[in-house]
């Protein structure tokens, strides 16, 4: 960062365009490389959309006790310590079919950040703010590759090149190698510098790796002290401009809304389900239906977690919401003296059963 402030005092007057740039550039001074502007207040205001919310959950289908009972008789066979007795003995008192109703609304944003880079000018066209004047930061046209997905971009900002000559090398092209501080040779490390070594004697005879002189060839130089300057790389002069790095970033939330089972919330977010409504807009509207306000609510406390956790430098490229109804029965049971129940869920079928009554492991029992 040194150099970069002390490049605008070393500028030559007439490499010096900072003064023209617009006023959006003006806080991107050298002493300052890196900004990261807020949303126009215009632009951060979208309208929401027009959305309906015409979709059908539908009946769960039930679960017959026979099918209850073999997904439980899979699932105890996939259980090492669990015996099968019970599944095959177990008295099923009631089946309770219901949906799990797996809501997740996404917000796809973009910040952008400006900071000044610069490459070594090897020659052509210059294009500075002569040849038109620089876009503000949030005109300039970057669009992403995916909707929804989380990616970066860097684009140079148009007209704001700006040539200035190399600071670390003094526009010398070269600078000083700092492997032989410059002089072009080394210590040589078998005689420490001295020329000689000594015999088992302790007689002294010249070093045969320099052969006298106690110093080597620097070979990361060539023997010149100098090697060629990196920033510029020999060419003497920079071109700096305004680099624009744009993030998109998907912000994924998600809730469950369970009216009559008693399954674990987060089994569901997993679980395969049937897709019941999905709308993709400018902004979302909350969920509005007429016979569930549970789920509005949950969709209503998303969506304005979302606009308060949009930051000022944040803006919002569009929302998706998406419901999904995954089907679960809830199976009472009874065995010898013992009660409980047991889920099936899924598509897949899939069985929760954390109290199976005939566990060889005390650990699963428990559990
Ligand atoms: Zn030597
Ligand atoms: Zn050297
Ligand atoms: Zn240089």
């Amino acid at each position: 960062m040194d150099d970069e402030i002390e490049l605008t005092v070393q500028l030559p007057p007439e490499c010096d365009v900072t003064d023209q740039l617009p006023p959006s550039y003006d806080t991107l001074g050298f002493d300052n490389p890196v900004t990261s502007p807020q949303v126009p207040t215009r632009q951060a205001m979208i309208p929401e959309s027009e959305e309906v919310h015409n979709f059908n959950i539908g009946r769960a289908t039930p679960l017959s006790p026979d099918d209850a009972r073999d997904y439980l008789l899979c699932y105890a066979t996939s259980q090492s310590c669990y015996g099968k007795s019970a599944a095959r003995q177990m008295v099923i008192s009631n089946i309770i079919s219901s949906h799990g109703l797996h809501y997740t609304l996404e917000t796809f944003s973009e910040t952008r950040q400006i900071d000044w880079t610069k490459e070594a000018f090897t020659g052509g066209q210059i294009d500075d703010s002569t040849k038109g004047t620089p876009p503000s930061v949030w005109n300039v046209e970057v669009t992403s590759n995916q909707d929804f997905v989380d990616q970066v971009k860097e684009v140079k900002i148009p007209h704001t090149e700006t040539l200035k000559t190399c600071n670390k090398c003094q526009a010398l092209g070269v600078i000083k190698c700092d492997k032989c501080e410059g002089l072009g040779t080394k210590r040589c490390e078998t005689c420490f510098g001295n020329g000689v070594t000594y015999t088992k004697k302790g007689r002294t005879k010249m070093c045969k790796t320099c052969g006298g002189p106690g110093r080597l060839k620097c070979t990361d130089c060539n023997n010149s002290g100098h090697v060629k300057c990196p920033d510029c790389l020999g060419y003497k002069r920079l071109k700096w401009f305004a680099l624009l790095t744009v993030k998109f970033v998907n912000h994924v939330e998600d809730d469950v809304v369970q009216h009559q089972t008693g399954l674990v919330r987060e089994l569901f977010r997993e679980a395969s389900g049937d897709r019941v409504f999905q709308y993709v807009g400018k902004r979302v509207a909350p969920l509005s239906t007429p016979d569930d306000q549970v789920l509005n609510a949950c969709s209503k406390k998303l969506v304005e977690k979302h606009k308060e956790d949009t930051k000022p430098n944040e803006r919002v490229l569009k929302q998706r919401h998406t419901l999904r109804a995954v089907p679960v029965s809830e199976v009472h049971w009874t065995w010898k003296d013992k009660a409980g129940s047991y889920w099936v869920y899924g598509f897949d079928r899939r069985v929760h059963c954390p109290r199976y009554p005939q566990s060889s492991c005390y650990g699963c029992a428990v559990l």
